[in-house]
């Protein structure tokens, strides 16, 4: 299967502002392509050359770089630099940007999140978070996606001093829960940082790829799980490979678990230690805090390898030079519970995928974390004993899967390469509201691969109706408002007609980034409207959308018979406006005997009376007056009949 030419650069995604000139996106076309994983803690850059994949390594000869960018007096830095220096100045040296990018001010994740940073985070225009900070004298202010385009900028600059030439186009990775907000967003830090963003790329299917190709040939489905461990977070995605394309089944995960806490318990262990030792509490003194976790993190990488390190920090505390030993096993228990709770995400992925660990063929280590021996021996005890994908470093198979697909997209690579297809999926349903029990009506069911493109027709609700409103809803609950409300439009000028003999087409169209379009037409006009959903109708985040589908398991049996109700309704409904227009119409009556005539209106009149008295009633109640409805009227109509 060939997708070079479908996959191509994706013009219409470069944000606007960006755009200089046609020749310039003409020019974007050529030259190298990297692939970057710009990560909440650490950011990986890698490059398809000499027909394998290299993982650039930084200025400071490191493989993966810190996402942090500082101000001082001075100068701005990114990375290494800018970490380096954080115990020094904590007020100015930001990171974690990716929590902020996409999101609302007052999205209670970010209210949460800026009470736990040193950085200072307040309310912009249209509830945009800026962060604030003092460079060189002056408070400056930064959107998120400045912040991401300083770090995508230190990646492309890595490949640039790597390859000798200046590099333009980038496959950018983002979770595979990042809405269209948070996407776009990321986009707008890759144009910001000078990119054409050719691709954003979910990160479990990036690291898939990079193991992907060794599946290329196999018959049959593959069920891949990644575990995903990092700095900050931890993301579980179960995947199904089939042909050389992948499809995301489920994700399940945790926004603040990862490394750093890791390092945090390891502080808080040195701390008590210090306590009993000199009887002094440290934990009041966020420098030395600061300088005992840098000292923490390393010590916690070395016990990946050793099985025991020394941790040394001069003047920690009151001039006390501090210095201790730690064992891995030492390590592992203070985590333990941690360790357990990641592993735990597995199983709540997998419920989620309804599929028996035992199906899963392939169980993929992403994340820095996964580099810690006990990580990866509980995640082996739970899959049985199975062995795991780690050949390729698991703080690289990102940004390496990014690597091959920037390659796919600018025609370079081997054969190998240009088999791989990409399909991620819908995590909710989607649809409009419809009917006068404003139900949810799906026009994109949950879990469809994308880009898709699905149709739905829809009529009239009432006699000479001209405007039709369509308001898009996510998610899977019966009654639309149940569900997550994206946005409206209203499409004008439909011509007067009885109800329903309008044809309207609403069409759902998302597109390989996951961003929504829907569109709706008058067939017989032509006439039509459209809404993109923007930032302000933001999509949902991981966490909300997982409340959803769990909340809608839960009202499963109440949404079952809600619909049961609006259907055995609208039936009866139905029957009786039916009978009554006939009889208005004059279509029966001149036939038939008076007595029966009124026979019937006074059915129809009770049953009608009874329908708009109600408030509440089962489908079975709305059934049985159907029933006898037609016990009186059917026989009337039917004699009639035979008389005629
Ligand atoms: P992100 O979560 O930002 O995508 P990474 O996947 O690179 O970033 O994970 C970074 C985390 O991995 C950091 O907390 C780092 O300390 C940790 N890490 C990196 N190497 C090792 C190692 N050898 N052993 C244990 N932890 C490691
Ligand atoms: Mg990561």
């Amino acid at each position: 299967m060939t997708i070079v030419s479908e996959r191509h650069v994706d013009l219409s995604s470069i944000p606007r502002l960006f755009w200089k000139s046609t020749k310039m996106a003409e020019e974007w076309k050529e030259g190298p392509a990297i692939g970057i994983d710009l990560g909440t803690t650490y950011s990986c850059v890698g490059v398809w050359h000499h027909d394998r994949v290299e993982i650039i390594v930084n200025d400071q000869g490191n493989r993966t770089t810190p996402s942090y960018v500082a101000f001082t007096e001075k100068e701005r830095l990114v990375g290494d630099a800018a970490k380096n220096q954080v115990a020094r100045n904590p007020a100015n040296s930001v990171f974690d940007a990716k929590r902020l990018i996409g999101r609302r001010f007052s999205d209670p994740l970010v209210q949460n999140d800026i009470n736990l940073w040193p950085f200072k985070v307040i309310e912009g225009s249209k509830d945009k978070p800026t962060i604030v900070v003092s460079y060189k004298g002056e408070d400056k202010q930064f959107a998120a996606e400045e912040i991401s385009s300083m770090v995508l900028k230190k990646m492309r600059e890595i490949a640039e001093a790597y390859l000798g030439k200046t590099v333009k186009n980038a496959v950018v990775t983002v979770p595979a829960y990042f809405n269209d907000a948070q996407r776009k967003a990321t986009m707008d830090a890759g144009g910001i940082a000078g990119l054409n963003v050719m691709r954003i790329l979910n990160e479990p299917t990036a690291a898939a790829i990079a193991y992907g190709l060794d599946n290329v040939g196999r018959i049959g489905k593959r069920n891949v799980l990644i575990f995903d461990l990092g700095g900050g977070t931890a993301d579980i995605s179960l995947l199904t490979i089939e042909e050389s394309s992948f499809e995301v089944k489920a994700v399940a995960g945790e926004t603040h678990l990862g490394g750093e806490d890791f390092d945090n318990r390891m502080v808080n262990h040195f701390v008590r230690i210090f306590k009993r030792r000199h009887k002094k509490d440290i934990s009041g003194n966020a420098r030395a805090l600061r300088r005992l976790r840098t000292a923490c993190e390393r010590a916690k990488r070395i016990l990946s390898s050793a099985i025991e390190t020394t941790i040394e920090v001069d003047s920690l505390y009151d001039g006390i030079d501090f210095c201790s030993n730690i064992t891995r096993a030492k390590f592992a228990e203070l985590n333990m519970d941690l360790f357990r709770n990641s592993i735990e995400l597995v199983e709540k992925c997998l419920t989620d995928a309804e599929m028996d660990k035992k199906s899963v063929h392939d169980v993929v280590l992403t994340g820095g974390s996964t580099r810690i021996p006990k990580v990866q021996q509980l995640l082996q005890d739970f899959f049985d004993g199975k062995e795991l994908n780690r050949s390729i470093n698991p703080d690289e198979a990102v940004a390496y899967g990014a690597a091959v697909q920037a390659a796919i997209l600018t025609g370079m690579g081997n054969e190998k390469v240009q088999n791989v297809v990409l399909l991620d999926v819908t995590p909710l349903s989607l649809g409009v509201l419809a009917g006068e029990d404003d139900l949810m009506s799906v026009v994109i069911p949950r879990n469809t691969t994308i880009p898709i493109k699905m149709e739905e027709n829809y009529t009239t609700g009432y006699d000479n109706q001209t405007e039709v409103w369509f308001s898009i809803y996510e998610g899977e609950r019966a009654i639309a408002e149940d569900n997550h409300w994206l946005g409206e439009f209203t499409l004008r000028g439909v011509p007067a007609a009885p109800k329903g003999v309008a044809k309207l087409k609403a069409c759902f169209d998302i597109d390989a980034n996951g961003i929504l379009k829907v569109s709706a037409v008058e067939e017989s006009t032509g006439m039509s409207c459209s809404i993109t959903i923007t930032n302000h109708k933001a999509r949902l985040c991981k966490e909300e959308i997982n409340r959803m589908i769990m909340d809608a398991e839960k009202y499963k049996v109440e949404d079952d018979e809600r619909r049961g109700r609006t259907k055995a309704k609208a039936a009866l409904e139905n029957h009786v406006y039916s009978i009554r227009n006939t009889i208005n119409e004059k279509k029966i009556c001149a036939t038939l005997a008076a007595a029966g005539m009124e026979k019937i209106e006074a059915a129809i009149d009770q049953v009608i009376r009874w329908l708009d008295d109600i408030q509440f009633s089962e489908a079975a109640e709305f059934e049985k007056k159907l029933t006898e409805l037609e016990l009186i009227c059917n026989p009337i109509i039917a004699k009639r009949c035979n008389n005629k």
